[in-house]
């Protein structure tokens, strides 16, 4: 075993690293407290090299694994104070980038890839709707046949980047067979006729400078070349979306821990209550301790994650280890952050924005319940097979 990163991952590591330290972030305050997601500084991410991460070999891209997504979005996060701007690039590049490369005809990749690097299209990717939360497979949103294509109605909700999306990759129901073939994945430039977007981004807590938004289709009509890999094909490609999204994306919040770690290391060796530095107290040395066995133990599951991904495992389980441990990893290291840093940690600024930031972790890409009842199922499946 080899816990060294390969040559290719290192240089991605520092790819992103130089990068993130041209980005200028002086206005990060006040678009965390407008809510103010910046394209123009999605658009410096893709034109400085990142546009190419999953573009295939055949178009000159760097064909990533998710190892090496992994080493570059951990990289990233780490350099750069924008958590919501690192989130917003990631779900574009893990589940509206990765499945155009994984599904789409070839035809289709040289329609979007294109412009997805070339001219930094935002890409958003939406299922979840107002009554198909977790239960994902209740959604009725719905392409219907026609003679020249198919005909979407139907809304999505909770999108993230689709108030400044250029395209969106949107699954929906094709059948109403009940198994699991009922769903078919589509993508669209977000001016399409018959779709609209909402403008005014959803005033959320954390990940402010991040978009997110609704998306309605009414009776919106896509030719046949719409349609991503087979009909029917939409639940397995929406699972593989989510397998690189709870694996990469979630790079951010280890990045996100490793700069939290720095900062509150420290503000405890510089800040002096009873005549000596904070981290002189033992119970002090504990908290920060309990925060890097976090942070290492999450970093751990999440390479290993990634490194099954690579060999094609699909089942979840490693995946929804990770994503599980992350986020509750995030949020209680973000909560100790703050409790360390007393009152300042309190005052608006990146201490308490890290929390809030990793505060929506245990929601999105599965909450940390519905992966915990799929952890198990499949283990009871798998100890019953005496195969683990
Ligand atoms: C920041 C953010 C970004 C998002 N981005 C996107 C996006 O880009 N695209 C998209 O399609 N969606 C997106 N979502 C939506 C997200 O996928 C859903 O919020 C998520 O699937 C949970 O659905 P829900 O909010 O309806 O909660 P619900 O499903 O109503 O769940 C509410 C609570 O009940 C629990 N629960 C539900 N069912 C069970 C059960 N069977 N057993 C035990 N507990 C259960 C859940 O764990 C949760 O704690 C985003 C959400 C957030 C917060």
């Amino acid at each position: 075993m080899n816990f060294n990163f390969t040559e290719k991952q290192q240089r991605v590591a520092d790819q992103a690293k130089m990068i993130a330290q041209t980005l200028n972030l002086d206005d990060l305050t006040q678009r965390d407290l407008a809510g103010t997601f910046s394209k123009p500084l999605f658009r410096q991410l893709i034109n400085q090299g990142i546009g190419n991460w999953l573009l295939p070999i055949s178009m000159k891209g760097d064909n990533l694994n998710a190892l090496e997504l992994t080493a570059g979005i951990e990289s990233l996060a780490e350099q750069c104070e924008d958590s919501g701007l690192v989130f917003a690039l990631s779900a574009h590049l893990c589940a509206c980038v990765h499945p155009i490369r994984a599904f789409a005809s070839d035809q289709q990749q040289a329609q979007w890839l294109p412009k997805i690097t070339s001219e930094a299209w935002l890409g958003t990717h939406a299922i979840t709707e107002s009554q198909a939360g977790s239960d994902i497979y209740a959604m009725t949103t719905r392409a219907e046949r026609s003679t020249q294509g198919f005909v979407l109605n139907g809304h999505k909700e909770y999108i993230t980047n689709a108030p400044a999306a250029d395209f969106v990759v949107v699954h929906l129901r094709t059948e109403d067979r009940d198994n699991y073939f009922d769903y078919s994945t589509f993508i669209l430039d977000s001016h399409e006729c018959g779709v609209s977007i909402s403008k005014t981004p959803h005033n959320k807590s954390g990940l402010r400078t991040t978009a997110m938004g609704d998306i309605y289709f009414d009776n919106c009509l896509l030719p046949e070349s719409a349609l991503i890999g087979r009909l029917g094909a939409g639940a397995p490609i929406f699972q593989v979306s989510m397998e690189w999204e709870r694996v990469c994306l979630f790079a951010l919040y280890l990045g996100q821990m490793k700069r939290q770690l720095q900062k509150t290391a420290r503000y405890i060796s510089e800040r002096n209550q009873f005549d000596a530095p904070l981290s002189s107290y033992q119970s002090i040395q504990h908290q920060l301790c309990d925060m890097y066995l976090n942070y290492e133990s999450s970093r751990l599951l999440l390479y290993k994650a990634a490194w099954s991904l690579d060999k094609g495992d699909v089942s979840g389980v490693a995946s929804s280890l990770a994503k599980i441990t992350v986020s509750q990893s995030a949020i209680s290291n973000g909560q100790t952050a703050v409790q360390l840093h007393g009152a300042k940690g309190v005052l608006s600024g990146d201490i308490e924005r890290m929390l809030r930031d990793a505060m929506p972790s245990a929601i999105f890409s599965g909450t940390t319940n519905v992966l915990k009842n799929n952890i198990s199922s499949t283990l009871i499946k798998r100890l019953k097979a005496q195969w683990i």
